[in-house]
């Protein structure tokens, strides 16, 4: 005799309120959360396997057929790091500091870099440069510049409004260091990724 929470299907097969094993399939129906509230009870048919499907083989040769298809096609896969992805132009990797065509720092740590920076991840403290120096007629750059690549989220909003066009975010993408103090980019390791970048703004040339 059911339990008052079973009844039979109309197409003969019991559904189980309560989420017992199918009669027929052994599987578990699904579980109505309003028996005997007065809630509607949906009855889940669950389809009757041949017995060619019940050896499982149709599906096991249908996963050969796909790993073979993969084996056949092209590698798409790379040797990292011996083999390196080719980047995008545009990319937006790691931020640098980059140089002029004369070897010259473009930044004047007017520190709007760092004013930008939603991460905080910017600290630059300006320094004057000496009367004597080459680069005299710029009145500030940095004495110190970091970068805390742990905080950096590659927003690009620090290389937008940068007016020198001196921090730019080029195809550098991999950081990797053992310990926080790893991630800390200075003016020095900053500078040295960015390189040469030439630009046409002469307006700090002697005349
Ligand atoms: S890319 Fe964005 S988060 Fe990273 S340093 Fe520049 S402004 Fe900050
Ligand atoms: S990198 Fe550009 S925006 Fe940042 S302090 Fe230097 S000149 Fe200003």
């Amino acid at each position: 005799m059911p339990s008052s929470s079973t009844h039979q299907s109309p197409a003969g097969t019991a559904d189980v309120a309560t989420g017992n094993a199918h009669p027929a399939t052994g599987n578990a129906t699904a579980t109505p959360a309003a028996a005997g509230t007065g809630g509607t009870v949906k009855v889940v048919q669950r389809p009757t396997l041949t017995f060619w499907e019940r050896t499982y083989l149709p599906q096991i040769l249908d996963g050969l057929r796909v790993t073979l298809r993969t084996l056949l096609r092209p590698t798409v896969t790379l040797e990292y790091p011996e083999q390196r992805p080719v980047i995008p132009a545009g990319y937006r990797g790691v931020p640098t500091l980059t140089r002029d065509g004369t070897g010259r720092e473009k930044c004047v740590a007017c520190q709007l870099c760092e004013f930008v920076c939603p991460a905080r991840a910017i600290t630059v403290t300006p320094g004057e440069i000496p009367p004597d120096a080459p680069a005299a007629r710029v009145e500030k750059q940095a004495a110190r510049f970091e970068i805390d690549m742990l905080r950096c989220i590659y927003c690009g909003l620090c290389q937008e409004v940068c007016p020198e066009e001196a921090i730019v975010l080029q195809q550098v993408y991999s950081t990797t260091g053992e310990s926080r103090r790893e991630f800390r980019n200075d003016k020095r390791a900053l500078l040295e990724l960015g390189g040469i970048l030439p630009t046409r703004n002469h307006k700090w040339d002697a005349r």
